[in-house]
């Protein structure tokens, strides 16, 4: 499996640091509005990935964070009157719940900036006893020039970065590359108690403190957007490699930009649609399969024909999907394949490899997707009347797995009538008289599960589809 790393600039083989096992890391968003479909890139993205990895049969240990403490916070805080935690609460909630629209796993964890200060004030102080840190005035800035490796992940040099670049009158640094780990508290802001200041952390610590916490103080990948390179990883490398003495992280992925009219979308530049926006217009099937349509490290231009196309492709994996499924519910099929299909199965396979090795090419989803559209195209052409269970069984199943891999759900869920829902209703009625609590909670959670809410009134229990 060939992944491109940012900090060699080619694709290497990938080794993971210990056997069958993946650590990643992946920055988070910053939480103080609803994720854009920019942000949703990165998260799509490597939760493919990572499900790529577990099909491979990897277990992979999986933390994204989200920072909750931040100046775009406190700004937010303050418009709407009210504290830093209730803006970041809210937006977390609200994130979490456009990743699963997007089908995206829940992280193994998602530290908390907030709740992992003290982390961050241990690393810190290591840094300063290490020489790699000082205060100035209850500041702390991480001594760039002290880092051998400073830009090696962005390829810059350090003395063409530091010209032309100033240092600001209220700033204290040694040298204007130097960086923030802690500052002091403005009036209003948060701040936890600190050796140098009531204060809060600078934004590159908390990655280089959680990933050390949860995944150890080397990682086989650590990834984001590609404008997290410079600083943000950069920064990262040399806050965790100076404190720990060892390589942090072995490949660097990172995506590119989804733009609009070629530039990138961003919330600051205004040019954004947030994920809630699209999830209004379409599926969020579609948004996913729309940014998977195109490779990672390439430019997604973001326009609604795209999306619809998008969404013309999708339709028609679910329409073959639902096809065989249909087909499987015709009785009196032969069970067993026949010497025919097992011979057309072997041409299938053929075709399904393919989509292995696109993603075993770095992530070629891309490809991969071509991959599955040719085996919808084989399945429309040879499934038939006569095809038998254990054909339409293999062409589907398939099918539904590598989508399952691109985190795609394409079977139809099947409807509930209204019938149906009022038997189970009267059943769980009566297991209530007999005191059959069990059999009466385990019908309210298949109703839960298709969607449906019992409200007890006096009337009786009335029903509605959620
Ligand atoms: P932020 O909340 O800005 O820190 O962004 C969270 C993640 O989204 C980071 O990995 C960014 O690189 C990524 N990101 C932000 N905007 C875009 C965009 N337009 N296209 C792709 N990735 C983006
Ligand atoms: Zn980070």
């Amino acid at each position: 499996m060939k992944i491109y790393n940012t900090l060699t600039k080619k694709k290497e083989e990938f080794v993971p640091i210990e056997d069958g096992k993946v650590r990643m890391y992946v920055c988070g968003p910053t939480v103080y509005n609803y994720i854009h479909i920019g942000n949703a890139r990165p998260m799509i993205v490597f939760d493919t990935v990572r499900r790529y990895f577990e099909h491979k049969g990897y277990e992979v240990n999986y933390v994204s964070n989200f920072t909750d403490v931040d100046d775009k916070i406190i700004k937010k805080a303050i418009e709407e009157g009210t504290d830093t935690d209730t803006i970041s609460k809210r937006y977390i909630a609200e994130c979490k719940k456009d990743m699963a629209g997007m089908n995206i796993k829940p992280a193994t964890k998602h530290p908390l900036a907030t709740e992992e200060i003290q982390g961050m004030i241990d690393m810190i102080s290591t840094l300063i006893e290490k020489g790699y840190a000082y205060n100035s005035n209850g500041t702390v800035y991480f001594r760039t020039r002290k880092f051998e490796g400073y830009g090696k992940l962005s390829k810059k040099n350090i003395d063409e970065l530091e010209a032309g670049k100033r240092i600001a009158v209220e700033e204290q640094k040694e040298d204007p590359m130097d960086f923030v780990l802690w500052k002091p508290k403005k009036d209003g802001e948060p701040f936890w108690e600190s050796p140098w200041s009531e204060g809060r952390p600078g934004w590159h610590i908390e990655c280089s403190v959680m990933s050390k916490k949860y995944l150890g103080d080397s990682i086989d990948i650590h990834a984001g957007g590609e404008d997290l390179i410079f600083p943000h990883h950069e920064n990262e490398i040399a806050q965790s490699e100076a404190a720990n003495g060892v390589q942090f992280a072995k490949y660097w992925m990172h995506n590119a930009f989804l733009n609009i009219d070629n530039k990138k979308m961003s919330k600051s530049a205004g040019n954004f649609f947030t994920v809630r926006d699209i999830s209004e217009k379409v599926d969020l099937m579609v948004l996913r399969f729309f940014m998977l349509s195109a490779h990672y490290r390439n430019p997604v231009n973001f326009s609604e024909e795209l999306v619809d196309a998008a969404k013309n492709g999708l339709d028609r994996i679910t329409t073959a999907v639902d096809t065989l499924t249909h087909m499987l519910k015709k009785d009196g099929r032969d069970e067993k394949l026949t010497d025919d299909e097992a011979k057309l199965l072997e041409e299938y396979k053929a075709i399904t490899t393919r989509f292995d090795e696109a993603m075993d090419d770095d992530f070629n989803t891309a490809d991969a997707i071509t991959a599955i559209f040719d085996m919808v195209k084989f399945a429309n052409s040879n499934a038939d009347e006569n095809s038998s269970v254990a054909f339409l069984d293999a062409l589907k199943n398939q099918i539904i797995e590598y989508m399952d891999i691109l985190g795609i759900k394409v079977e139809k869920e099947e409807e509930i009538l209204d019938a149906d829902i009022e038997k189970l209703i009267e059943e769980r009625q009566n297991a209530r008289k007999e005191k059959n609590f069990a059999r009466a909670d385990e019908i309210r959670d298949l109703l839960a599960e298709k969607g449906i809410v019992l409200l007890d009134t006096r009337e009786g229990v009335r029903w509605k589809r959620n």
